[in-house]
């Protein structure tokens, strides 16, 4: 209890306490995701509170899920989601590396070095360890780009699956990456995802352009047009709808028809300006009234209506349009180009298929039930994810613990060159590093601390060019080139969750006083520590 009155109804824990407190919330973290690393992970049976129940082998979905009170506990989830958003793989590792690193502090406050001391040291081996990840990765061939994206799906879907997801992803984010100012981008929200069910996840392709389940509103319109121009409506091409409850008082015959003649002018005037804007495909998010649907044929103009917002969106961008409100205030500079649009039957629906310059995707997800078709989509979001950062940036680092293994060993030399206390923190960053080999001998079923030892003789015994790509084979349980094998990753998630783990370690390391408001949530099950 606090001393001071105004801190009256605040739980406070302090200095060692405090710390002690967090890094224990953080073990039991990492405690909850350890057994799903690797591909010899479990996977985790999450219920929710309506019962609804779902199997995953992810680290943040996991996490994610857990209704984790503990501000520090939060503080770590929170840099596994950014990992997730950034780098879109390594959620696993970013918690276990964040909350080993905690641990190791530990070890050395407990031994009378300041928590400062150690952040620093943390800070400087982040930064020599960011830099030599760089001097690891190596440039790759496309082959490889499949092979590590292929990687980022490790306990998502099966081997088949994770084959054909990583080449698809990578096929969608060459269609989509432009070549700008500052060096090539990809945007993975332009790749539209599409669930079809029926089929096998084998069945599921990537088809150029954008693709909507939406035939054209006349049978009459042209099934296939080559190029031409493209107008976008936020809403649509109808009467006018009464507001309110109106009343219409018909006191002769022709008032009625006058009324209707006066609207089907007004679509008449609508239709005509489409024409004198040379118009030659028109999509509405709303509807397209009857009347308007036969000018529209007549006019040789190619409409669809009710279209997603989210799809107009996607055709604004490809086909660099603009989104207007209604037909009178469009403009020439509103129309947009596409190269053809046409309509196909597949199965039983029919598809529109539109070609822009700016290239775009679509992903068509095909599963027999809604699961498998949920679960298809989010692997392939994820593989889409790692592949649009590997087509910017192609270079690739050794997996299975490999890299950092290598890491840990630059890290140990270079610690010997410090002569202040931050040595240790240096030292103690690099043991943490091992989590991740040890973690993945661990699931393997393995002895952690023999096989890290196995891994460090094996890449010290190496010849220097290969020693960095030795690391764990889970299959046949012994160090192995991970080139050979084809386990590569990309440079930039290990990248991101060295830097998002040491950020949040440190932020740890830096509280020193905790002031609960009320009283302290209940504390999650911890390991013991001494
Ligand atoms: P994360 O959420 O951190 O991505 P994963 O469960 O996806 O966790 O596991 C990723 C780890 O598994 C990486 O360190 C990766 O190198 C390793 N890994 C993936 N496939 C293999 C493999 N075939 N052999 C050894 N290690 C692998
Ligand atoms: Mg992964």
């Amino acid at each position: 209890m606090s001393d001071v009155p105004i801190l009256k109804d605040t739980e406070r824990s302090t200095g060692r306490g405090a710390l002690q407190k967090n890094i224990q919330a953080a073990l039991a973290l990492a405690g909850a995701v350890r057994s799903t690393l690797g591909p010899r992970g479990l996977d985790k049976l999450l219920i929710d509170d309506d019962g609804r129940t779902m199997v995953t082998n992810d680290g943040v979905t996991v996490l994610e899920s857990a209704k984790v009170e503990h501000p520090v506990a939060r503080m770590i989830i929170n840099a596994s989601s950014v990992q997730d958003k950034i780098a879109r793989d390594g959620t696993t590792s970013t918690v276990l590396l964040c909350a080993e690193m905690l641990q190791n502090a530990w070890h050395l406050v407990t031994q009378g070095v300041h928590p400062a001391i150690i952040a620093r040291g943390f800070r400087m081996a982040e930064t020599h360890a960011r830099a030599e990840l760089e001097s690891i990765s190596f440039p790759s061939l496309r082959k490889h780009r499949i092979l590590a994206t292929k990687t980022c799906l490790t306990g998502k879907g099966h081997e088949s699956m994770q084959a054909l997801l990583a080449q698809l992803a990578l096929d969608a984010a060459e269609a989509i990456l432009v070549q700008g100012e500052d060096g090539a981008f990809a945007d993975p929200t332009r790749v539209k995802i599409l669930q079809q069910s029926g089929g096998v996840i084998g069945d599921s392709q990537l088809v150029t352009g954008l693709v909507l389940a939406k035939n054209r509103i006349h049978e009459d319109m042209p099934r296939h047009i080559k190029g031409g121009k493209i107008l976008l409506i936020d809403g649509g091409i109808e009467r006018r709808a009464m507001m309110g409850s109106v009343k219409l008082n018909v006191t002769s015959t022709g008032v009625l028809d006058a009324f209707r003649a006066k609207e089907t002018a007004l679509l008449e005037e609508q239709v005509e300006q489409l024409k004198a804007l040379g118009v030659d495909l028109l999509a509405c998010k709303e509807g397209i009234d009857d009347d308007a649907r036969m000018m529209l044929t007549k006019a040789g103009i190619k409409a669809f209506r009710r279209v997603a917002r989210s799809d107009l969106d996607l055709l604004a961008r490809g086909c660099g349009a603009t989104l207007v409100h209604d037909v009178k205030r469009a403009q020439e500079s509103d129309l947009g180009a596409f190269i053809s649009s046409k309509n196909e039957t597949w199965g039983t629906t029919v598809h529109w298929i539109v070609e822009t310059e700016e290239g775009g995707a679509t992903f068509i997800a095909k599963g027999s039930t809604e699961a498998v078709l949920g679960e298809v989509e989010r692997c392939f979001a994820d593989a889409l994810g790692v592949a649009c950062q590997l087509v910017e940036d192609a270079r690739l680092v050794p997996g299975g613990g490999a890299t950092q293994v290598a890491l840990a060993r630059r890290l140990r030399r270079y610690a010997e060159s410090i002569p202040g206390r931050e040595q240790l923190g240096v030292e103690a960053f690099a043991d943490a590093l091992e989590v991740i080999p040890r973690v993945l001998a661990e699931n393997a079923g393995l002895d952690p601390i023999d096989t890290l030892l196995n891994l460090v003789a094996a890449q010290s015994n190496a010849p220097a060019d290969l020693a960095d790509c030795i690391g764990l084979n889970v299959i046949e349980r012994n160090p192995r080139n991970m080139v050979e094998m084809g386990v590569l990753e990309p440079l930039l998630i290990l990248d991101q969750g060295i830097a998002g783990a040491t950020e949040a370690a440190i932020s740890v390391l830096r509280i020193d006083d905790v002031l609960w408001a009320k009283q302290d949530p209940s504390m999650p099950e911890v390991p013991q520590m001494e």
